[in-house]
């Protein structure tokens, strides 16, 4: 074999891309793989990690607060975003070169380069002009902020700038009411910033359980977001320092930063897929059977640019499954049913299975158990925050088919409600389980109380 050949080459180093190309690696392939960025994709360099390290610093400017009704006395405190920043930047070099060394130690070639599909298992490395023959192609090349092309979007910034602002606006303006943008406004907001979050529908979080998305919405309000429904941001001008932004619902918004959310699209462009014989779907994703094969012999495809269950996790489990059956011991494919997630507002939302409404359309009849309370330790914090915890139950056979929590630590409970969930067990074992007291989580094993819908 010459130096160029490879038995897998992987496009695209985050999360699915690196999983699978260690683990291949490991079972004895011969294995390159590019990335045009930087080693660890969007997680680790622009997305999951450096958002939870910004959640970590908004949560202590609300905690600071809360803590006068603790008897701490916590005047003066002040937050200095360069080096919240800084620290920040650190931290994301370092897993960066974790990622590498990783790869380096499982004898993984690595191209700090963009990579095109030629066709016929060949892949061009663009700045070196090599190119590559490969027996197997995997395809992980993820999305990037969608943008809508609308007059003066390029005076606004995506998530992707949002890490690096050079300093914190006092007033910014957030579009969309999905992940990014409930988190994001959720992070300006407790930082501080005056923050305006403007979504074209009712309540949040499509897609979610309806009583979760009201909570969080409402939970965003009284953090201090100001939330605009039933509108869109139609244009945006420059005016001296600062931005205005005309809504299609009615007066302009003066602000000094707008920051899109509106999605993400698969990152393929030049990609070559034509050229490679790679079909897409019709929101631009790769087609793939569960197994990640795509319409083209010897390539496969894992995570967001496949469009199925786009959340860090689920492409390392699509890389894994992806090693696993090309190059180990194992065919099998990640099953990508009750899939748990958390959105890290404050408080924070966290679901595993069914939504209510979903439960109701699949199965007809269900038993819905419900609380919203104010958590014990916002009795002296003075905090006028309130937790969700549902249950939503098959009736026929009695397993709990979804989970739906608000709360500050409703991203760990649901890790562990997704296990009870992916086991079926029934409401009855959920109420065997005795209560673990005082906890906000108890909620889940002592609601007895039936709601009618
Ligand atoms: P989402 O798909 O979650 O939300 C997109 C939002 O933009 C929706 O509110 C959508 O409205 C709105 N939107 C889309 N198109 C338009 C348009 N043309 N005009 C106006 N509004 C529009 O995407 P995000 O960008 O927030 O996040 C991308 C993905 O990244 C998520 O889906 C998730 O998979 C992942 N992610 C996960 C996180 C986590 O696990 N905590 C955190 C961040 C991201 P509508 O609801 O009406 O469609």
């Amino acid at each position: 074999m010459s130096e160029l050949e490879f038995d897998l080459f992987v496009i695209g180093a985050g999360s699915g891309g690196v999983r699978a190309a260690r683990m291949s690696a490991n079972y004895g392939a011969k294995v390159g793989i590019a990335e045009e960025f930087r080693i660890g994709g969007t997680c680790v360099i622009r997305g999951c990690v450096p958002k939870k390290l910004l959640v970590y610093a908004a949560q202590y400017g609300a905690g600071f607060e809360e803590a006068k009704g603790y008897g701490w006395s916590a005047d003066n405190v002040r937050f200095s975003w360069g080096d919240m920043v800084a620290a920040k930047d650190a931290e994301i070099a370092r897993l960066s070169g974790l990622y590498k060394k990783n790869l380096d130690k499982a004898g993984v070639q690595i191209f700090e380069e963009r990579a095109e599909l030629l066709g016929n298992g060949q892949v061009k490395l663009m700045s070196s002009g090599q190119v590559i023959r490969a027996r197997k192609i995997l395809i992980a090349t993820g999305g990037t902020p969608r943008k809508l092309g609308l007059p003066g979007e390029e005076l606004s910034i995506s998530s992707n700038e949002a890490f690096d602002l050079p300093v914190l606006p006092e007033h910014i303006l957030i579009a969309g009411g999905g992940y990014i943008a409930c988190e994001f406004a959720s992070i300006f907001a407790a930082l501080g910033v005056q923050t305006t979050l403007v979504y074209r529908r009712d309540f949040v979080l499509r897609g979610f359980d309806m009583d979760l998305r009201k909570h969080v919405q409402n939970e965003l309000i009284n953090q201090g977001v100001r939330v605009i429904t039933y509108a869109n941001v139609s244009q945006i001008a420059k005016q001296n320092d600062r931005l205005i932004v005309q809504l299609d619902s009615g007066q302009p918004l003066t602000v000094d930063q707008v920051m899109m959310a509106l999605g993400r699209t698969v990152a393929v462009e030049g990609l070559g897929l034509d050229r490679a014989g790679i079909a897409i779907n019709d929101t631009g994703a790769i087609k793939v059977d569960e197994f990640g094969q795509t319409s083209a012999d010897g390539v496969f495809a894992v995570g967001d640019v496949t469009d199925r269950t786009n959340l860090t996790p689920a492409a390392i489990r699509e890389g894994a499954a992806f090693a696993d059956s090309q190059f180990g011991p194992r065919r099998h494919s990640f099953d990508h049913k009750d899939v748990a997630c958390a959105v890290f507002t404050q408080p924070a939302a966290g679901s595993v299975g069914l939504s209510e409404e979903d439960a109701r359309e699949r199965f007809g009849e269900i038993d819905v158990y419900r609380e919203s309370f104010r958590p014990m330790r916002h009795t002296l914090s003075g905090r006028n925050e309130r937790y969700l915890m549902k249950l939503v139950v098959r009736s026929l056979d009695q397993v709990v088919v979804g989970v739906h929590i608000v709360s500050d630590a409703a991203p760990e409970i649901i890790q562990i409600a997704a296990i009870a969930v992916k086991a079926k067990l029934t409401k009855q074992e959920w109420d065997e389980t005795c209560a673990v007291h005082p906890t906000a989580s108890e909620e889940l094993v002592l609601m007895r109380q039936k709601l009618t819908a």
